[in-house]
């Protein structure tokens, strides 16, 4: 009977874990990330990286048919993130191809669940939400049921002296439906770039779905930007407060131009290309004074990461 006991308690328990998110994709919470110490991590310690995925899109080659290629890709791509341990890794956004109310959106939520889960348990894993996470007009239904499966749409956290932003950039490209949500979140914006300067981060960097521009900060409206009308704004409030760059994805190649000072980093897909680029991710290297970042393809991705000093103090001689 006791035998039984334990199976019947190992058989609910399996159960429990197929239909709530880990634990890891619990972690954006009250616009914060639990993961890291917020009052620790608000102090510079010494240079790091992390790594930038983007549409990973699990669906999107077989037109929701199946997630067989996505997979593999991601597969792939964790077992460079656990052999290279950055601090943390970011999928920014179009983790999924259908949205929440499509057929195939709970498949796919269980397979990039089971999937990412495969990343070692403490390398934080941050996702952000895409258009397809949150739909092409968001509403506060699609967006809760985005944060039932990931957590919060927007948030920030501090990481070893560096202030980081997620949005929902969603609801900047069409606030049609969620009017409510994008004045929410830039009055909250607004607090979290004034904290970062009271705190005096070491650099402030965005993270969000939507490029704010691909190449030019005034280029005329397209799918793969966010509308003059909402974007000049929003540059010149990033510029104020010394916003040093900007990371996006949903273009599924790169894409690189820069507002000022700072970088608009769009970063291709783990998923599908639509480019030239292959399948990949960004490594980015944080140093006290200066961020250098380069996009890999799965296939080419150096066997570790060095971290170099800066110029003004050499690294000893191995
Ligand atoms: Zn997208």
């Amino acid at each position: 009977m006791k035998l039984f006991g334990l199976l019947l308690l190992a058989i609910v328990s399996v159960a429990a874990s197929a239909t709530e998110p880990d634990g890891r994709f619990a972690q954006a919470q009250n616009r914060t990330f639990k993961a890291f110490d917020l009052q620790q991590e608000q102090t510079w310690q010494r240079p790091f990286f992390f790594m930038q995925l983007a549409d990973p899109q699990y669906g999107m080659f077989s037109g929701n048919k199946g997630f067989e290629k996505e997979a593999a890709l991601t597969q792939q791509a964790v077992e460079h993130i656990n052999r290279l341990r950055p601090w943390f890794v970011i999928v920014c956004g179009d983790l999924t191809n259908a949205t929440p109310k499509q057929a195939r959106y709970r498949d796919q939520v269980a397979q990039y669940h089971q999937d990412f889960s495969q990343i070692d348990a403490d390398i934080p894993l941050v996702c952000v939400c895409g258009n397809h996470d949150v739909g092409n007009r968001p509403t506060s239904e699609s967006i809760a049921h985005y944060q039932e499966n990931f957590g919060d749409d927007y948030f920030s956290f501090w990481v070893g002296g560096v202030f980081n932003i997620v949005l929902n950039s969603s609801v900047l490209k069409d606030p049609t439906d969620a009017a409510d949500v994008l004045a929410a979140q830039q009055t909250w914006l607004e607090q979290q770039l004034q904290t970062a300067r009271n705190a005096d981060a070491k650099h402030i960097l965005l993270f969000q779905h939507h490029p704010l521009f691909l190449s030019q900060p005034d280029e005329p409206d397209q799918y793969f930007n966010i509308p003059l009308q909402r974007r000049t704004p929003l540059i010149e409030q990033l510029q104020r407060a010394g916003v040093r760059a900007v990371f996006a994805g949903h273009y599924h190649r790169n894409a690189y131009g820069t507002a000022g000072e700072m970088e608009m980093v769009t970063t291709g897909p783990v998923g599908k290309p639509l480019g030239k680029d292959p399948s990949g991710f960004r490594i980015v290297k944080v140093y006290e004074s200066n961020l250098q970042h380069q996009y890999w393809a799965l296939e080419d991705v150096p066997e570790t990461v060095e971290l170099t000093a800066p110029a003004k103090q050499p690294a000893p001689k191995p």
